[in-house]
Formats: structure tokens, C-alpha cells, sequence
């Protein structure tokens, strides 16, 4: 065997993710400092144009974050006090908080072994008063949105989809975020679509709800000022909307790299017994991936992040190892099996484009030397 030289591998590299393009960012701020342009400039007016046109949707918002985005969706399609909307547990805590600002009744339910909600177990939560299914496009994966669809159908419900995670994933050629009536993406730092603070969009083909969530966003203000409704102040900064903008020119390569760190992965780990990977790139045809999260299922999870820990390689557990039930101060009292098996596994191994094939290697070389293979 030959020796490997240890390097450091952080879970997320922020500052590396700026060193890389310093001067090209450099020249984006000098250009909107001098222009003096930071609240709904053009900057925001064009990045807007180039997300929709690239989902292929009629309407494209920036907002604060995918938090309130999913918050003013919920606003905008008329959710009221009481209503019931069912979410996957596993997810982080904005989503159903969203519905819960609003005075809506989020249910936990569970998910499948790919991490994402199961179409049955939304069939199983149904009831008089489900009024929106929020299905949430986790890891870069899209959620099975025939069956969601379908589901909707019969029961008459409104589906808001949570693409924070989910942009440019597909599922049957169709993206993320494109089949409800209005998805959120966010823009967090560690997103795929990363700017330098908050921001995040929202997306639909219906004028109606564009015209509210615009209204939304701006207190309640439409173009000449007049107050058309109580508002929040959730607008995409113009800075970080040029950010995005340079970034999403680039965006296939983007996803491209990510793919590839994945079959990496997949082709250093594939055979390891005590490892579950996630879904290889290209082998299952209905499902476009784009990894924004390479979640493992691992036996002996703890110990395994703790030897990367020595190792110097950083890895998270999403959502600090709890599913939203299991919050006790939320006060769900259900037992959500899968999902509760999943979080005493699941661990993000390094996914993200500072990661080089050898370091990609190199974490797969010290998980075996964990495993003992
Ligand atoms: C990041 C994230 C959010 C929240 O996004 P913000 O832009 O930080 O508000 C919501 N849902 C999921 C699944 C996320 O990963």
C-alpha cells in the first residue's frame, strides 16, 4: 500500500469558495458600489429573469431567504388558521415553521430509504382538514412528484414545494421546484447556489400568487407605494443577486463537478457492507441528482465521524441529528420509524467544489481504513 500524505479536508470551505474567484468578485462589488445600486436594481431584475428562464416558469422572485419565501407562498395561496400541511420530518426546521408562522398545522411524516417523503405516508396523514402538501426536494433530489401529484389531485390539495435544496435536480426531465403552485430555493452560504449572507427565491406560473409574493416582499407595497396589504421586508439584496447571477452563468458546470465528486464516492465505497450511499449519478433514469448534500447511512455512525474528526475531515449530521418530531418543544407526538432509523446513520461526507478527486479519495481511503477494507 502506498503511503497517503494527510491533508485537511473542512466539511465546508466558505473562504475558499470566495478565494477562488476573488478578483471576479472584487470587480462585481466595485460595480455595485459605485452604481450605488443595492435594493431591487437591475442586478435582481436580471438574475430573476435568468432563474426563470431557466426552469422554464412564468415567474421568478428574489426574497430574504427560502424561510420567508416559503412563508409569503403559503401567504399568497390563502392558508388559513388551522389548516393542515403535510411535510417530511426530515427536514430542517424553516419548513414547516413556514406553515406555522402562518397559523397553519404542519404533520410530520416519514420518509423513504432515499431520504425523501414517502408519497404512502402522506396518503396515511390525510384528513378533512389537509389543505397543502409541502414535499421537500432534500440532498439535490427531487421528491417522486407523480405519485405527490396525483395525490394532490384526488384530495384537492395545494402543493408548495421546499427547493432549498433541490435547484437544477429533476425528477421524469421536470426540475424541482416547477410542479406545485410555488416553490422557495434558497441561497445560503452552503447551498449549491451559494451567495455571501442570506437570500433565497421564489418561483411559480401563476400570476395571481407572483403579484402577492412581490407585494409580500416590499411591505405590502406595490409600484407607485400604495400599501396593498400588511408586508414583510424580504427582498433578494441587489448585491447578492449579482453574486448569484455570475455563479448560475455557470451552473451546469457546477452541478457537473458535483456529479462527478459523487461517482467518485460511489466507485470508492460502492462495495463497503457497513455503508448505505445514496443513489449513484445516472442509475436510476428517473431522477437527475445534483448532490448538494452526499448524505451516507454509516453503521457505527458516531465513530466514524469521530475518526474523520481526528483525521481532520470534517462532516455534519443535518439538522443536529434530530428530525422536526423529535423537537421536543414543538410538541409532535407521532413515531416516525424510517425516519428515526435514519438519523441514528445518516452523515454528510465533503460535498462541494473546493473538494479535488484526491481529496474526494482521500475521505474514501480513510472511511475504509475505519471499516478495516
Ligand atoms: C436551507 C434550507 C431552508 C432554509 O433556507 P434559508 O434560505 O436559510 O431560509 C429550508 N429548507 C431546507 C430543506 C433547507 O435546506
Amino acid at each position: 500500500m502506498t503511503a497517503i500524505t494527510p491533508r485537511s479536508i473542512p466539511f465546508f470551505n466558505y473562504a475558499g469558495a470566495f478565494a477562488a474567484e476573488e478578483d471576479t468578485y472584487i470587480g462585481i462589488f466595485r460595480d455595485i458600489l459605485r452604481r450605488g445600486a443595492f435594493i431591487q436594481q437591475r442586478d435582481l431584475v436580471e438574475f430573476e429573469a435568468r432563474l426563470a428562464a431557466y426552469l422554464g416558469v412564468n415567474h421568478a422572485i428574489g426574497v430574504g431567504n427560502a424561510t420567508d419565501g416559503l412563508l409569503m407562498a403559503f401567504r399568497a395561496a390563502g392558508i388559513k388558521p388551522g389548516d393542515e400541511v403535510i411535510f417530511p420530518s426530515h427536514t430542517m426546521v424553516a419548513s414547516p415553521a413556514s406553515a406555522a408562522q402562518c397559523g397553519g398545522v404542519p404533520v410530520p411524516v416519514d420518509c423513504r430509504d432515499d431520504h425523501l417523503i414517502d408519497p404512502a405516508a402522506i396518503e396515511r396523514a390525510i384528513t378533512p382538514r389537509t389543505r397543502f402538501l409541502l414535499p421537500v426536494h432534500l440532498n439535490g433530489r427531487t421528491c417522486d412528484m407523480d405519485a405527490i401529484t396525483a395525490m394532490a389531485k384526488q384530495h384537492n390539495l395545494t402543493i408548495i414545494e421546499d427547493a432549498a435544496q433541490g435547484l437544477g435536480s429533476k425528477f421524469r426531465d421536470r426540475y424541482a421546484g416547477t410542479w406545485g403552485l410555488a416553490a422557495a430555493y434558497s441561497f445560503y452560504p452552503a447551498k449549491i447556489l451559494g451567495c455571501m449572507g442570506d437570500g433565497g427565491a421564489i418561483v411559480t406560473n401563476d400570476a395571481g400568487i407572483a403579484h402577492r409574493i412581490r407585494l409580500l416582499r416590499d411591505h405590502g407595497r406595490d409600484e407607485v407605494g400604495e400599501v396593498m396589504m400588511w408586508g414583510l421586508n424580504s427582498r433578494l439584496d441587489n448585491l447578492q443577486a449579482a453574486i448569484l447571477d455570475h455563479q448560475f452563468k455557470d451552473y451546469q458546470t457546477i452541478i457537473d463537478r458535483r456529479r462527478t465528486i459523487a461517482s467518485l464516492y460511489q466507485q470508492e465505497l460502492g462495495d463497503v457492507t457497513q455503508l448505505t450511499l445514496p443513489p449513484a449519478p445516472g442509475s436510476d433514469p428517473d431522477h437527475y441528482d445534483t448532490f448538494q448534500n452526499y448524505e451516507i447511512e454509516a453503521d457505527r455512525r458516531d465513530e466514524l465521524k469521530a475518526f474523520l474528526k481526528d483525521r481532520d475531515i470534517g462532516t455534519l449530521i443535518q439538522w443536529g441529528g434530530k428530525a422536526v418530531h423529535q423537537f421536543h418543544a414543538l410538541g409532535f407526538k407521532v413515531s416516525l420509524p424510517n425516519t428515526e432509523r435514519m438519523f441514528q446513520r445518516c452523515l454528510m461526507i465533503p460535498m462541494n467544489l473546493t473538494l479535488s478527486d484526491e481529496d474526494a479519495r482521500y475521505v474514501a481511503g480513510v472511511i475504509r481504513e475505519f471499516y478495516g477494507c
